[in-house]
């Protein structure tokens, strides 16, 4: 497909769900992946363990993303140890769901620092690394919730909404530079986060999906790969909606 050859890429939440796909899509066209976990370490080391028998380079990294300071020593060790970042995917994401009544300050907050916030940190300590570099790709994972709303999740909604403006400014910030920065909007895709659904929420979206079916993580991938190459340098500011036509 695209060759990754030499690249180096950071990927948050790489342990699991669509960030594990994103990890080991890179990994198959030759990437070095860092693999950044919070809570899943050894679904992370699973991870770093599958790319090296692709015969590529991996590490595992804890990383809150919601917490600067770990951000910082993050991406310190990740340039320790392979020198460059050339492809950042911010993934990290969670859902506090509620109805607007009854949503509380902290599931508010929560959600923000994680999605918004933890996207804001990376992606300006890594744009500085990419600066140097005169090359860089960055992907942030949006969702149509972000695009279109969805009733009980005004927190979610809000912070992949601000994912979209983050991602249309910094591209616009950083285009001369040959650095691009595009979003995901990933519609109903199958992962722990949508398995935690309740049974009637998710019949509901799979009713307004055209294609009459949930997304894989891997189609997710398919489309990063696509961000994070070379080939598509004259792409940026773009949101790209992987949802069976929602
Ligand atoms: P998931 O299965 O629930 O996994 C969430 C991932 O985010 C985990 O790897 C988790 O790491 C990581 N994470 C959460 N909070 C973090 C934090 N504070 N710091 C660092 N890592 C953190 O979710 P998913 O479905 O794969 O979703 C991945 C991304 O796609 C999210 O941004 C999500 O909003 C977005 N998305 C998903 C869907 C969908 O239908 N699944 C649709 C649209 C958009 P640990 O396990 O290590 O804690």
């Amino acid at each position: 497909m695209f060759s990754l050859e030499g690249r180096c890429a950071l990927v948050t939440g790489g342990g699991r769900g669509i960030g594990k796909a994103i990890a080991m899509a890179l990994a198959e066209q030759g990437a070095k992946v860092a693999v950044i976990y919070n809570g899943s370490k050894d679904r992370a080391e699973a991870v770093v363990s599958e790319i090296e028998e692709l015969g590529s380079e991996a590490i595992a990294v804890k990383c809150n993303v919601a917490d600067v300071a770990e951000c910082e020593s993050t991406v310190a060790e990740v340039m320790e140890k392979f020198g460059r970042i050339d492809i950042l995917v911010n993934n990290a994401g969670i859902t506090r769901d509620n109805l607007l009544l009854r949503m509380k300050d902290e599931e508010f907050d929560d959600v923000i620092a994680a999605n918004l916030k933890g996207t804001f940190t990376m992606t300006r300590l890594v744009s500085k690394i990419m600066l140097k570099q005169k090359y860089g790709r960055i992907v942030n994972l949006s969702s149509v919730s972000g695009v279109y709303g969805n009733a009980g999740q005004a927190n979610y909604a809000a912070s992949k909404a601000g994912v979209i403006g983050m991602t249309k400014s910094v591209a616009k910030e950083l285009a001369g530079r040959n650095i691009t920065c595009n979003a995901l909007a990933p519609g109903f895709i199958e992962t722990d986060m949508t398995d935690a659904m309740p049974e009637k929420a998710k019949e509901a979206i799979l009713a307004s999906v055209p294609a009459k079916r949930t997304g894989k993580s891997e189609e997710v991938a398919a489309a990063a790969v696509f961000f994070a190459s070379e080939e598509a340098s004259y792409v940026t500011g773009q949101v790209l909606e992987i949802s069976g036509g929602m």
